[in-house]
């Protein structure tokens, strides 16, 4: 109104003869003024708070960007206005598309969000026991050892690591969520700059550093991620990233050698060519516009990363038994085929408690040790010296197990209850 009060007289008057064809026009158009005045303030004011719940309040990343809406209105129901994606999605999705940096996809290397960098030195697993653990609340990549992620989520196989026997391979599909379940949405948690939807851990491959002439190969563990990230035009692609290094440095993949390591090798890029034949899904979805009729690429990804660790479980079984064959006279030594006797038969004190892998030990004749998981599943066996099971027993790592820990042990491996007998200790213990 103040406006129009302040207009040269000329051009009142010439604005006002054609509105004069529809009387309520000027106050109307005032207030589709201010109301879209007010729309253009919430929407801004939705957007910068998108942005700060997502970034932060620092706007170095943000460039400008195109945002295109989608609602519809139904005049009948008081013009009632809808959106499917919901409006604070749309704004989402197209503030995390501005902020998504381009080519931040290095092989052997992850994204570090603390410092925006794809080859800073938090990139790269320090060594070649590490595999990548997840982000940190401040986007720090994290390297823990093989095992210590095979404890944390509980992976039965872990006791493997530990055997004497080279060959065996243990792989574990690790999901997304759990790699990202600490890290802020400030410092990347929402990002597609690199986002990681799944990977496999393995491991241990013997490999030697190339060229030095070294007589012990080192135990390497590998991280295989499924990632969406960035072209430079801002397509969207999928690749298997392999962070793998031997203690020079240098990519774990390149000193594969031997026919076993080879069919590692091709398991690998088997899965590396189906996860980058995915259709990347958030552009893929906003086009066609059919979201619940596809699959979700990450769900897609899960499935090629669970059947890449039962393969790789697989090739190390076959390479187990070929070792077995090959070395006639180890297998006579291997206690293996008697874990279930000497399980069944052992006396209580010969049942141990391992503290540190959280595994029952069951000692046998002929220096036989044979570890079993909680659940009862035989893990691995070796022959320990009586000196060994002594110092095991001295730095108090394995303990004598407690009634309660022996009952549930017979259950889970199906020895007859004892002392209390007559199956009634198993029914109590099935309560439980
Ligand atoms: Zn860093």
């Amino acid at each position: 109104m103040a406006e129009g009060s302040g207009t040269p007289k000329t051009g009142k008057a010439k604005r006002r003869r054609r509105p004069r064809r529809k009387k309520s026009r000027p106050a109307g158009k005032g207030l589709l003024r201010s109301h879209l005045n007010r729309v253009e303030a919430s929407l801004t004011a939705a957007v910068r708070e998108t942005y700060a719940e997502d970034f932060g309040a620092h706007v170095d990343r943000a460039r400008p960007f195109e945002l295109e809406m989608k609602v519809s209105i139904d005049p009948a129901k008081s013009w009632r206005l809808q959106a499917d994606p919901s409006l604070e999605e749309q704004i989402r999705a197209a503030v995390r598309e501005m902020a998504t940096k381009a080519e931040a996809f290095r092989r052997g290397r992850v994204y570090c969000y603390r410092c925006d960098s794809p080859v800073c030195p938090h990139s790269h697993p320090p060594r070649p026991t590490s595999v990548f653990g997840g982000y940190s609340s401040t986007g720090l990549p994290l390297w823990p050892e093989f095992s210590q992620i095979l404890l944390e989520q509980g992976h039965p196989g872990v006791g493997l690591l530990y055997d004497a026997s080279p060959a065996g391979l243990i792989s574990m599909y690790v999901s997304p969520d759990m790699l990202k379940q600490r890290q802020m949405n400030i410092f990347g948690r929402q990002s597609k700059t690199y986002d990681i939807l799944g990977q496999v851990v393995f491991g241990f491959l013997r490999m030697r550093v190339p060229g030095e002439g070294r007589s012990v190969p080192e135990r390497v563990a590998f991280t295989l991620q499924a990632v969406e990230f960035r072209r430079l035009d801002g397509t969207p692609r999928l690749a298997l990233n392999v962070l793998a290094r031997l203690s020079d440095g240098s990519p774990a993949l390149d000193a594969i050698n031997g026919p076993y390591q080879l069919r590692v090798s091709d398991i690998i890029s088997s899965a590396r060519h189906r996860i980058s034949s995915l259709y990347p899904s958030a552009r893929g979805r906003a086009r066609r516009g059919s979201a619940s009729s596809l699959p979700d690429t990450t769900a897609l990804a899960a499935d090629i990363l669970k059947g890449l660790a039962r393969k790789l479980e697989k090739a190390g079984r076959q390479r187990e038994r070929r070792t077995a064959h090959a070395e006639g006279h180890r297998v006579k030594n291997r206690p293996t085929s008697k874990a279930w006797e000497d399980a069944l038969g052992a006396p209580a004190e010969s049942i141990l408690w391992d503290r540190q892998e959280k595994t029952y030990v069951v000692l046998g004749p002929r220096s036989r040790a044979h570890v079993f998981s909680l659940r009862g599943r035989h893990v691995t066996s070796l022959v320990l010296s009586p000196e060994a099971v002594q110092s095991r027993k001295r730095r108090k790592r394995w303990l004598p197990i407690t009634d309660d820990q022996r009952e549930r042990f017979d259950a889970v491996v199906g020895r007859p209850a004892q002392e209390t007998s007559d199956g009634h200790g198993r029914e109590v213990l099935s309560r439980r």
